[in-house]
């Protein structure tokens, strides 16, 4: 995941140009950058009934966490799996283009090529009380759910309070690793 192509490297590069992003910028938030998986697989339908995939070990990881989840009476619902460079840069365009400035959209939303989400093994969740993802779903049994029982999945809490990338507190934001 960590071998990037001088290819990648360069796509990447031409898409932050496009969208105005300086890579003096990049270095402040000490993100990785990331790639998208060879292979996606359906995780099932999310809140408003979109199919949202994720990389193979990462949805069968997931699948269990939810239903072990389940057997507590505990709520996982997928929020948001894999998101591709591609729609990472859409959506950075459609807030541009209503007049939002560069450096506000990218408080709430990585760079293209340095989210999480384009390798599939990412995952946003909800308790089906906070589909909005905000700060508001560390006080449910859902969080404190994963808090105590994600690790043993494999799935860690990327941006926990005060973490170092810049990027803010996300407790729906879990991140799979093999
Ligand atoms: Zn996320």
């Amino acid at each position: 995941m960590n071998n990037h192509t001088d290819a990648h490297i360069l796509f990447i590069k031409r898409k932050l140009t496009h969208l105005g992003i300086p890579e003096t910028h990049l270095l402040f938030k000490a993100l990785p950058l990331q790639s998208e998986p060879e292979n996606l697989v359906s995780i099932g339908r999310d809140c408003v009934g979109q199919i949202q995939r994720m990389e193979p070990l990462a949805a069968e990881a997931w699948q269990e966490m939810r239903k072990a989840a389940s057997g507590n009476n505990i709520t996982l619902n997928p929020i948001s799996g894999f998101r591709s460079i591609a729609e990472q840069t859409a959506i950075i365009e459609r807030k541009l283009s209503r007049g939002m400035p560069i450096n506000d959209i990218l408080k709430v939303i990585a760079p293209p090529g340095y989210s999480e989400h384009h390798t599939g093994q990412a995952i946003d969740i909800s308790d089906g009380d906070n589909d909005d993802l905000t700060e508001r779903f560390a006080e449910s049994v859902s969080f404190k759910w994963l808090m105590k029982n994600a690790s043993l999945f494999n799935f860690t809490l990327s941006y926990p309070k005060n973490n170092s990338t810049g990027i803010a507190f996300e407790p729906w934001h879990w991140r799979f690793k093999e």
